[in-house]
């Protein structure tokens, strides 16, 4: 009856480092159908554990630069000291085929990803306190002293941003957190500037066979 658009939903979700951005929308791939995370290209050196390919496509400087003379990219920034971006195609390739995008992206590339996609959909997510993000950021123990101390430091500009967004989830109950971000979504796929078509059916017909039955 009624037809909604087959486009996939572009969704960028940002939050301060620590704020356990990517373990959310790693289990909100496990909890919806049709969703997949943009993969972006970096600069930086992987962690150990980080896939290429997988959690990041890692290249070089000069490959990064050739990208966005090419124009590669929707968008990109520098973040300490490292360039980060998506590449366009496999975004797009998969908001063609009806499937959700999560891009996984900072402040910077979400405002301009603000200005390029009308439609897409903003989440903020949040730390509990100041206090629970340093003592994440020291725990996991994939960077030194000093790259937390600037991790520490980008957190409060990054929160300064949040009014920005279309949704904030403050990140204290994972499970609370995931439930949150499914409804967000699901609501999103219920907008009604999401209606392509209404179909309601031949009306005389109808009311012929109420009358008739
Ligand atoms: P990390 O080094 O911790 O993986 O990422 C550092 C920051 O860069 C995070 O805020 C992350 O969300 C962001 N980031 C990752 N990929 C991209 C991207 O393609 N574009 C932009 N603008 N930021 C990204």
């Amino acid at each position: 009856m009624i037809k909604s658009k087959e486009k996939g939903l572009l969704i960028v979700v940002s939050g301060p480092s620590g704020c356990g951005k990517s373990t959310l929308n790693q289990s909100l791939l496990k909890m919806r159908k049709n969703i997949v995370m943009s993969i972006s290209d970096t600069t930086r050196k992987p962690r150990n554990g980080e896939k290429n390919k997988v959690d990041y496509n890692f290249i070089s400087k000069e490959e990064f630069l050739k990208n966005i003379d090419n124009k590669k990219y929707l968008e990109y920034a520098s973040y300490a000291d490292n360039y980060y971006g998506t590449p366009i195609k496999r975004v797009d390739d998969n908001l063609n085929k009806g499937i959700d995008v999560i891009l996984e992206i900072d402040i910077e590339g979400a405002r301009k990803v603000n200005e390029l996609r009308k439609d897409a959909i903003f989440i903020f997510i949040m730390p509990p306190s100041m206090k629970v993000l340093k003592e994440r950021l020291v725990a996991r123990k994939t960077e030194t002293k000093e790259q937390i101390v600037e991790r520490f430091k980008t957190a409060y500009k990054e929160i300064n941003e949040v009014s920005k967004y279309n949704y904030v989830i403050v990140n204290d109950d994972i499970n609370e957190s995931l439930n949150k971000m499914n409804a967000i979504l699901t609501c999103e796929k219920c907008r009604v500037d999401r209606i392509e078509d209404v179909d309601l059916g031949n009306k005389e017909e109808l009311i012929h066979e109420i009358l008739t039955n």
